[in-house]
């Protein structure tokens, strides 16, 4: 179960994050998740509650965004969003297509007060 380990390194970020700024209490919790990350929003969300209980972030609501995937065609450099299971450059219809995005997640903003 790998969102254990998301949980811990999202919140090992939040956590520093949340008092250099001098907040007392993590609110909310916004994440990018790409949808060919594999990660289950809702294992994640479970998991961020576990660990976070006795720090700033306990009880802050988990937001979750998807990202598509992102690919680059090798043929003419085009970056667009792919479909899963069809990558084809929209721009040459070349097959030779390089996956650049929507394979991992990402903190992007945490509020706080
Ligand atoms: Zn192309």
């Amino acid at each position: 179960m790998h969102e254990t380990a998301i949980a811990e390194q999202i919140l090992r970020t939040a956590l520093p994050l949340a008092q250099e700024n001098g907040a007392v209490r993590i609110l909310e919790i916004r994440l990018e998740i790409g949808v060919l990350s594999g990660v289950v929003p809702s294992y994640l969300e479970h998991a961020l509650k576990e660990l976070s209980r006795g720090t700033a972030a306990e009880g802050a609501k988990v937001a979750a965004s998807y990202v598509p995937p992102q690919i680059r065609c090798e043929a003419c450099g085009a970056e667009s969003e792919g479909r899963r299971g069809l990558y084809v450059c929209p721009v040459c219809g070349s097959e030779k297509i390089r996956l650049t995005g929507g394979s991992g997640y990402k903190l992007t903003d945490l509020l706080v007060e």
